[in-house]
């Protein structure tokens, strides 16, 4: 997830070029699954069909569970869009939760990586009032989605996209995404329903670094401590 948004001119310069590819342009693709209607919008044609596909698929399977695991309230209805001119990875933006935007080079160039919707599905999911201060730290909400995207993704192995089991130098549960996501794996086997109480708190505004200490009976920092030694220590950048 991030918060930048295209410029506007880049976007307009980006129609421009593309309206002599208007042959290739290609309809809204809105289908239904479990209740959920999703609309994929890529209108420059820039993924083929089979990738369209595989990011619905993805999408499909990983949301439902998110949603029912986390928050039976989310969107039933959600738009993907896919924009040349988006030069990030991908995102769903914090001020319409139920909007995702992909960078198709990106997924052409790592095809393998469409598990990054399962990742921006539960940003979906999350739907959190805030991002990125007190009340929702990024490297929690972050940590959150790729400890979902490894529980729910269906074909992390094809990008060789894995939580880490080792500790490296300078990290910490703050690191965010995989990191962070590893750690929440950790504590939420040591405390089951942890990830989803704090996920809760998240949602409703009552998160504060007193809650691990709720839910797991030790301050953050103690935890991670807990969680380092369980792994072994900490292993140097160069062994
Ligand atoms: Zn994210």
């Amino acid at each position: 997830m991030s918060r930048r948004f295209p410029p506007l001119a880049a976007s307009l310069l980006a129609t421009a070029l593309l309206l002599p590819l208007a042959a290739q342009a290609r309809e809204d693709v809105t289908r239904t699954q479990d209740g959920v209607t999703i609309t994929y919008r890529d209108a420059t044609g820039a993924l083929d069909v089979p990738m369209q596909e595989k990011i619905l698929k993805t999408f499909f399977h990983a949301y439902a569970k998110e949603r029912a695991d986390f928050n039976t309230a989310a969107p039933t209805k959600a738009i993907i869009t896919i924009d040349p001119s988006y030069d990030g990875i991908a995102y769903v933006g914090s001020d319409d939760w139920a909007k995702m935007t992909i960078n198709p080079a990106w997924l052409v160039k790592h095809p393998g990586d469409t598990d990054l919707v399962s990742h921006e599905a539960m940003h979906i999911v999350q739907g959190y009032p805030d991002y990125g201060n007190d009340k929702a730290p990024t490297w929690l909400v972050e940590g959150i989605a790729d400890f979902a995207r490894d529980k729910y993704g269906i074909d992390n192995a094809a990008s060789n996209w894995k939580l880490p089991d080792e500790i490296k130098d300078k990290q910490s549960y703050e690191s965010s995404y995989r990191v962070t996501g590893a750690f929440l794996k950790w504590s939420e086997a040591q405390h089951p329903g942890l990830v989803k109480q704090m996920d809760a708190a998240l949602r409703t505004g009552k998160y504060t670094p007193q809650l691990w200490n709720q839910l797991a009976g030790k301050d953050v920092d103690a935890l991670w401590s807990d969680y380092v030694a369980a792994r072994g220590g900490v292993k140097p950048v160069k062994a």
